[in-house]
């Protein structure tokens, strides 16, 4: 892609920028397009030539037998000669226009095709590399819809549309041409229906462009509406709403029906339209050739028409019509592939709000010092609300720090912040005293190693999925990690061991199998950062003591922070924190954190059954925050 497209340049012209963006690479294809298009147009406009020549020199021998280029001197004199010449033409003119028809096809698709695949796939790497804010606030259905359809609909009308153009323009130019050497008076009469036709097309676009992008929109609902069905199938089954979710679709598909009828309406009229138009311009054509031909010259005019060339006239005049009939197809096409090159040229224009600065360096996290320095974070979708309020924390390389707090008190959040899912509003997060702006996003994402309450597996084997991000890795490297993670009995036990597949289709995994792949995929990783959020709670206790002295060990040699509902899970690590509404509210390590008697303790008391000993200021405040979510929710 050319840096000069800027993005004023994608918002105010999408489809042409687009195009001129990618094309360029496939010229060629484009050129060739061009050429037998044209080529393809000149023998289609010879047969009524020779038509016309045939009645006037052979059968009526009103005019010498001519054809433009070739000398009179190597022309046949006998009138069956002059035929089978004519016929000859005719046929090579055929064969002619349909080698050029099949080189002008093959040329536009595969220059269409090309540069379908090239966008589609520049728009995917751009998606990606949106920051977290941008897919949370979108859905998933609808970036599909603009990845495939709308990247599908501006192939469509490069193939048909474009070379549509250049046919056109190679049809009105050479019919036209031929026409004025017939007759100049009457050609005009065969123009006047363009003004017609050119003011008709203008209102079509204006009334049908609004159609076109709100039709775009309901495709994009649609697939979000079958996307979260086909995704939530198992909450639409144990939930029994079926019923509910089949009048969703049905309400949903219906805007989009409406959508398209509405369009529908305005497109159908188009065409007949145009037909109507031009038809008349045609039969007025007609009649004043024909009077020409009957009671001679009209208006006072001195040019002569010989049947003839009234014939080849008409012939022409009649494929005129086709162009403007075309043209009508393109502009539709034309204003389909507008509306979907507005959805796509958003893609390009957009900037993640999360990249690295112009002059940022690699982060080497050798140290893996963590600095929190007055982090404050609300997530845009929140009515600025905030999640994370002036927090400060500063973690040594290499010491464990276990986070706990109630549900909801944005304890994920702010170890977000660490690789950058989301940046602070205020305040910074520093790695070995550097700002995690001012380093380069590989390297930072390289260092900080995060493993959430419900991981992802992509389809594919579990010995790929252990090695993504680090692609290199041996066989060896990988058994290894997911022994570390308790994983590699569980998995020796599936049906085709480390190939065995995964993900969408493939073998389905317990929680606590899926959490555990996904911690050996970050042992696998070994960053000189860990995140653990919630990493082992859906294991069970017994596993969970296992998977402890692993992490245990692996946590040795870095930074780690383990978020934990469980408290057992955090009580041996070097510090604690409790976070509290976006806030720390307590630190210190668990004989400290209990010796205070604060949250922490009393945390310590639920989970030790000791209920009765809770003070019931801590058990109003828990009503009082669960009602607080339940508002906000
Ligand atoms: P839990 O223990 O339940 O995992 P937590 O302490 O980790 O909770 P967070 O997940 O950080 O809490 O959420 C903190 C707040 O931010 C919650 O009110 C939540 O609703 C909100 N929140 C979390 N993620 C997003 C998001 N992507 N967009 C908007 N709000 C969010």
């Amino acid at each position: 892609m050319d840096d000069s497209q800027t993005e004023a340049g994608w918002r105010s012209d999408p489809i042409w920028q687009l195009y001129a963006a990618y094309g360029r690479a496939y010229v060629a294809y484009a050129g060739l397009g061009v050429v037998s298009t044209v080529l393809g147009r000149f023998f289609g406009l010879v047969p009524a030539f020779v038509i016309g020549l045939a009645v006037d020199a052979i059968f009526l021998r009103e005019r010498p037998f001519g054809l433009p280029f070739v000398p009179a001197a190597w022309l046949p004199t006998s009138p069956v000669d002059q035929l089978t010449l004519a016929i000859t033409v005719l046929v090579v003119a055929t064969v002619g226009g349909s080698v050029a028809s099949w080189l002008e096809d093959w040329g536009w698709s595969v220059f269409a095709q090309r540069i379908q695949h090239a966008l589609r796939v520049d728009a995917y790497d751009r998606l990606q590399r949106f920051d977290l804010a941008y897919f949370t606030s979108r859905r998933t259905g609808d970036l599909m819809s603009v990845l495939n359809n709308d990247v599908n609909a501006l192939e469509t009308f490069l193939e048909d549309g474009l070379s549509a153009i250049i046919w056109i323009g190679a049809t009105v130019v050479g019919i036209g041409a031929i026409l004025l050497t017939l007759n100049v008076p009457l050609t005009l009469v065969a123009l006047l229906p363009i003004p017609a036709l050119v003011a008709f097309t203008l209102l079509f676009t204006r009334v049908i462009e609004p159609k076109y992008l709100a039709i775009r929109g309901e495709i994009g609902d649609l697939n979000s509406r079958l996307e979260n069905n086909v995704s939530g199938i198992e909450v639409i089954k144990t939930e029994g709403a079926e019923a509910y979710e089949r009048d969703r679709v049905e309400s949903t598909s219906r805007s989009y029906l409406t959508a398209n009828l509405t369009t529908i309406r305005t497109q159908t009229t188009y065409y007949p339209g145009l037909t109507v138009i031009s038809g008349v311009g045609f039969a007025v054509t007609f009649l004043v050739g024909g009077l020409w031909i009957l009671t001679g010259a009209p208006f006072g005019l001195s040019a002569t028409l010989s049947p003839g060339e009234f014939v080849t006239f008409v012939i022409y005049a009649q494929q005129f019509v086709w162009p403007v009939l075309r043209f009508g197809t393109v502009v539709d096409d034309y204003e389909r592939a507008k509306a979907a090159a507005v959805r796509v040229a958003d893609v390009m224009a957009r900037e993640s709000r999360i990249s690295a600065a112009p002059d940022a360096t690699d982060l080497d996290g050798r140290t893996g010092a963590v600095e929190f320095d007055h982090v404050s974070f609300g997530y845009d979708t929140d009515r600025g609300r905030r999640v994370i309020t002036d927090v400060s924390l500063d973690v040594a390389g290499g010491e464990t720090i276990g986070v706990v707090g109630p549900t909801g008190a944005g304890k994920s959040t702010l170890l977000k912040l660490v690789p950058r899912l989301y940046d602070a509003d205020e305040g910074a997060v520093r790695i070995d005293g550097r700002d995690v702006r001012d380093v380069t996003l590989t390297s930072l994402r390289r260092a900080v190693g995060y493993v959430s309450q419900e991981p992802f597996l992509f389809f594919g084997t579990i010995r790929e999925n252990i090695r993504y991000g680090t692609f290199d890795a041996t066989d060896e490297d990988v058994e290894r990690a997911a022994k570390r993670a308790q994983a590699h009995a569980f998995v020796q036990n599936l049906p085709d061991g480390y190939e065995t597949r995964v993900g969408e289709r493939g073998v389905k995994l317990s929680g606590g199998q899926r959490q555990r792949i996904a911690l050996a995929r970050t042992i696998l990783k070994d960053p000189a950062i860990l995140v653990l959020d919630e990493a082992t709670a859906s294991v069970d206790t017994e596993t969970e003591a296992l998977i402890q002295r692993s992490i245990a060990e692996f946590a040795r040699d870095r930074t780690t922070f383990v978020i934990a509902h469980r408290l057992s899970t955090v009580r041996n690590a070097d510090r604690i924190v409790v976070v509290d509404d976006g806030r720390i509210t307590e630190r210190g390590t668990h004989t400290e954190l209990l010796a205070r008697d604060g949250l922490y303790a009393n945390f310590w008391r639920v989970q030790a059954g000791d209920v009765d000993a809770l003070p019931p200021e801590f058990l109003e405040r828990a009503m009082a925050r669960g009602a607080e979510r339940h508002d906000r929710g």
